[in-house]
């Protein structure tokens, strides 16, 4: 590195342009312990006001992606197509989405994360079937690829370490919220699985991290950027998160209903959006060239057993039960349940996520710190959603829990709805797609 480190963060702090070889080096020199946290934490702060220019971002990207290992699958055929959400309330989609879409002959290398904070993760989900291993190594993923043209894992230790350690000194610098970061924190995860394509579903509303329309838009635009820049087919849905996902909140609760999604029973919106991010990562993989009919298989591959037939393979490849998938009595049930009520008679206008994913905090169902330990079975069931009419008394949601649903818990469930008496406006599942 020509400049010295403080040189660099002046130069970053005032605004001056990183060249790629500076930024290489700065990620490699802290992903290796030779930078030390507090120079790193002002360069943090540093990119936060100022941002990064497309090919700072670019190399950013690059640098953290070539931190550690980076997967192909040279014995597997075929497009490799990923999704990733942002995050929201009762986002089971993953669960469903990829068997349909490798029913459909796509391969798709899946790493996810565990939840933090207000979201779920998907790997929390899958731990909740009896025996599911996430932990895989690269070769025995390579191998769940070829035979089932899926896997279903969590993030190794190679893969862009850069990212594990910038994301916690993000987090206790005050630096998470800045749109170049996290997309270069995104990103660069997704690239390093090795994908030729990746369907983003960016969220929208009170329960995601992108709480307006524009916002959003500038972070799946930046995440595109990133992506085209690399080589990659890059598709991002932007979708709705003012009311949680489903019916489900919490672990065992999302799988079961991702399993009723793969026997055509599922709740509306998430199938339709299932349906959506599926018919794009079909188109991407090269296995339909029209999104309508993208969409069509996709409808039939969720109700005609295919997708379940999958997931139940890749389930018990994983270490996991299988007979879940015909029996979902079988997935961690919670020894209590406490109903939520109305206190009043109208519409429901609104359900808000926030206030749906901190009463299922409060029985377990997510973590506070990343250390904590999550309840499987404990979460909320959702019993009337946005337009539904109800009358003083009727249950409008069940919290499930484990000997933790006190007062506060049940009034944090009574709190997220809001009746009024007049109908509220429907708002569309799907809001931008770029
Ligand atoms: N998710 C990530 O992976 N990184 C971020 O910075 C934010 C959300």
């Amino acid at each position: 590195m020509t400049l010295s480190v403080p040189e660099l963060i002046r130069k970053k702090r005032n605004g001056a342009p990183l060249t790629t070889l500076e930024i290489s080096e700065l990620i490699a020199r802290y992903t290796d312990g030779s930078i030390p946290d507090y120079q790193m934490s002002a360069m943090l702060m540093a990119v936060y006001f100022r941002g990064l220019g497309p090919s700072e971002l670019d190399a950013w990207t690059d640098a953290m992606l070539h931190s550690g290992e980076v997967l192909s699958y040279p014995s597997v055929p075929g497009t490799k197509v990923d999704k990733h959400s942002t995050g929201g309330v009762g986002d089971k989609i993953s669960l469903c989405l990829a068997p349909a879409v490798a029913a459909l002959g796509v391969p798709i290398p899946m790493i996810s994360g565990r939840g933090l904070g207000h979201t779920g993760g998907t790997l929390d989900k899958l731990e909740s079937i009896p025996g599911f291993s996430v932990d895989q190594d690269v070769q025995t993923a390579s191998k769940l690829l070829e035979t089932h043209g899926l896997y279903l894992i969590g993030q190794t230790d190679d893969l862009a370490p850069a990212d594990r350690k910038l994301y916690a000194l993000r987090d206790v610098t005050g630096t998470v919220e800045s749109v170049p970061l996290i997309a270069s924190s995104i990103m660069s995860k997704k690239l390093a699985e090795g994908i030729d394509g990746l369907v983003l579903d960016v969220k929208v509303g009170a329960g995601a991290f992108m709480k307006t329309l524009d916002d959003a838009l500038t972070l799946a635009h930046t995440l595109v950027g990133i992506g085209k820049g690399a080589g990659k087919a890059v598709r991002a849905l932007l979708t709705n998160m003012e009311s949680p996902l489903g019916a489900t909140v919490g672990n065992a609760l999302e799988v079961a209903e991702a399993i009723s999604v793969m026997k055509g029973e599922g709740p509306e919106d998430v199938t339709a959006l299932t349906v959506c991010l599926g018919a794009e990562m079909l188109c991407l993989g090269g296995a339909e060239k029209d999104l309508e009919d993208a969409k069509k298989s996709m409808t039939a591959v969720l109700s005609d057993g295919r997708a379940l037939e999958k997931f139940a393979a890749i389930v018990e490849a994983q270490g996991g039960d299988p007979s879940v998938c015909e029996n979902v009595d079988k997935l961690p049930t919670a020894r209590e349940e406490r109903v939520a009520l109305a206190i009043d008679d109208g519409f429901v206008r609104q359900v808000d996520p926030m206030g749906v994913a901190r009463a299922a905090l409060a029985v377990g169902a997510g973590r506070v710190v990343k250390e904590d330990s999550v309840d499987p079975a404990s979460g909320v069931t959702l019993l009337v959603g946005v337009g539904d009419t109800v009358e003083e008394g009727d249950p409008l949601a069940v919290l499930h829990h484990n000997g933790s649903g006190d007062d506060p818990a049940i009034g944090l469930l009574q709190g997220a709805f809001c009746i009024g008496p007049e109908a509220p406006k429907q708002q569309p599942l799907i809001l931008d797609r770029i």
